[in-house]
């Protein structure tokens, strides 16, 4: 239920299909869903449900609140959080069946000891991103052997991230040729998961020998990593965003509009009013940006509020119509060069404040509304 008229819709059949054809795609039986920042706005809990029934075998997220958010609603699927958590905080995780991530010696060491509940542990190589994880072959051999030593520490899993697996090529090689360097002459079977791959690399260089799992993250909401590559397979977009028009006034040349008073009409002209603005994350960069309503494009003009926005419109725009911020015509992708940022960043954008409306075989299965519930 939300009693404000503006909302996202996610379609979760266009993510299933696009997991289950990513999945065929990469070839790998262990599928990491990445459903960190809520599932990069489109809702976790939903997200990872659509995800893992089709054929997701792991859910992934970046902190230990986003994990334990998470397994209130599911249950029996292992989750792990990939950044690195607080060595006190490793019974809070275990005692939730959460796994977690090792990422340099003196953590290990900070953990050493740790007598709770048994803990799953991913190992984290730094293979050139620079971000976290171990970075050399004797770090590495060290880490293995002190986890190895702690009786409720359960070492399962390694893994590590490309940093331009959707650009440059020969930093991509150079970084796997880096996780082969520092784990040569290590048997590698003893980890019951090895994942390397995020969606640019799923997509782009799928089948990798020296793994068994991936980690799906802005393909499975159907966006490109990056318009780098052709894709492999086809992604269908998941994610959409809506208003209505609350009022429609008529201005007269001269007349101002908005904080500032930036646009002045130059004629006569019409303006309408939607409830949506910056605290929805519909940013003020987005002045001046395109809509669609009843079909047709029109313009935002005036400064963009914290709570509503005004459109320059025609005759034909009623109080009621909806309007379309972002869908297929005006696509987060378009959104997101019009900003000079990456699509990412525009749907992790639009806040918790708008209500997400989840559609299967076109028809509303759910909404969530994280502001009411
Ligand atoms: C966010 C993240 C991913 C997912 O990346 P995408 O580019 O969205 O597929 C995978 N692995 C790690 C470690 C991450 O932080």
């Amino acid at each position: 239920m939300f009693y404000r008229d503006t909302w996202v819709e996610v379609d979760l059949d266009r993510i299933a299909a696009n997991v289950s054809n990513i999945k065929r795609h990469a070839g790998f039986e262990n599928l990491f869903a990445v459903v960190k920042a809520n599932a990069y706005g489109h809702g976790d809990v939903e997200v990872a449900r659509a995800a893992l029934d089709a054929g997701a075998t792991h859910l992934a997220v970046a902190f230990l609140d986003e994990a334990l958010n998470l397994r209130r609603e599911i249950k029996d699927v292992p989750v792990l959080v990939m950044g690195p958590i607080r060595p006190t905080d490793i019974a809070v995780a275990a005692e939730q069946d959460i796994d977690i991530t090792a990422h340099d010696l003196s953590w290990i060491e900070a953990a050493a000891g740790y007598d709770g509940v048994p803990a799953n542990v991913h190992l984290k190589i730094d293979s050139g991103m620079h971000r976290i994880g171990v970075t050399n072959s004797e770090s590495f051999r060290k880490a293995c052997e002190m986890l190895d030593a702690e009786a409720n520490l359960n070492l399962i899993g390694l893994f590590t991230h490309f940093a331009t697996a959707d650009g440059c090529v020969d930093h991509y090689q150079k970084q796997l040729d880096k996780v082969a360097a520092i784990t040569d002459g290590y048997d590698l079977s003893r980890f019951k998961y090895v994942h390397q791959s995020n969606s640019a690399a799923l997509l782009r260089h799928p089948q990798q020998t020296a793994a068994n799992g991936g980690r799906l993250g802005i393909a499975m909401y159907g966006l490109a990593p990056s318009d780098e590559f052709e894709l492999p397979v086809p992604l269908q977009k998941a994610f959409s965003l809506h208003s209505r028009i609350t009022q429609v006034k008529r201005l007269q040349k001269g007349d101002k509009v908005g904080y500032g008073a930036t646009f002045e009409a130059e004629e006569d002209m019409l303006v309408g009013v939607m409830p949506i603005g910056y605290a929805d994350g519909w940013l003020r960069y987005h002045q001046n940006r395109p809509v669609e309503i009843n079909g047709k494009e029109f313009q935002i003009v005036g400064r963009v509020c914290m709570d509503q926005t005004m459109i320059r419109v025609d005759e034909s725009v009623k109080v009621g119509d909806q309007v379309d911020l972002l869908n297929d015509r005006f696509s987060v992708d378009m959104a997101a060069s019009d900003l000079n940022t990456i699509n990412y960043e525009i749907v992790c954008s639009i806040s918790d404040r708008v209500p997400r409306v989840y559609k299967r075989g076109g028809e509303t299965v759910s909404v969530r509304n994280d502001r009411f519930k």
